[in-house]
């Protein structure tokens, strides 16, 4: 069954999915790594975004559905899909155009808005793992050093300072109501409190997938 993430910036989506990936042998595509991905190419869709993307406003919705459409094969692979999507519109695609005869839950992260922020700011990443880290609640135990792969190379995300941070959590909230109400009224929707400890949402999750 694939997975579908449904959550507020910063609400543990990509340290849950890497988490899943590892122990539970999914796939994880991310819309936002992706489209970084893109920009960091300078390919011209790249060029196209990333002023978008640093304004903390959404892509446009066709662009990323083919995007991901390009970056998954779901017949042989079992997939979580990680910012996508993130409106009505992308929640039909993703059900009529992409997850087609294929099973699916949605799983939401549901946390108070107003800790996000702090958290956002504070959030650091390693470029060469992708490692998630942040500073007042999970520092890396060497000052700017990946604790998973010893690279110096932790970064900041441009749309991670605080004027953007707060546009994108906006955003958030203007959009994924409907969304949270589409999968609800297919029986699809498994909600898990996102303020708790990181093993506590995974033994959430792993229960809710393995029934
Ligand atoms: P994320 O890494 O999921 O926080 O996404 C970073 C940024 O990429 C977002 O603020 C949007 O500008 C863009 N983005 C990612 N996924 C989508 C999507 N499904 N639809 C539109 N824009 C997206």
């Amino acid at each position: 069954m694939h997975l579908i993430l449904l959550g507020a910036p910063g609400s543990g989506k990509g340290t849950q999915a890497s988490r899943i990936v590892s122990e539970l042998g999914y796939l994880h595509v991310s819309t936002g790594d992706l489209l970084r991905n893109e920009i960091r190419k300078e390919s011209e869709l790249g060029k196209r975004v990333s002023a978008v993307i640093n304004s903390g406003q959404l892509v446009d919705d066709s662009l990323v559905l083919e995007l991901l459409k390009a970056n998954c094969t779901l017949e042989d692979n079992v997939y979580i899909f990680d910012g996508f999507p993130r409106n009505i519109e992308q929640a039909k695609a993703l059900d009529n155009k992409v997850l087609t005869g294929h099973q699916s839950k949605a799983i939401y992260f549901k946390l108070d808005l107003g800790l996000l922020t702090e958290r956002l700011v504070n959030r650091r990443m390693c470029k060469d793992c992708g490692a998630i880290y942040n500073l007042v609640s999970k520092a890396p135990k060497k000052s700017g050093v990946c604790d998973n792969c010893n690279s110096s190379n932790l970064y900041q995300r441009p749309d991670d300072h605080e004027d953007t941070v707060k546009n994108r959590l906006q955003v958030f909230s203007d959009t994924i109501n409907p969304v949270l109400e589409f999968y609800e009224g297919k029986g699809d929707l498994v909600v898990v409190d996102a303020s708790q400890g990181a093993d506590d949402v995974f033994g959430h999750i792993k229960g809710q997938i393995q029934g």
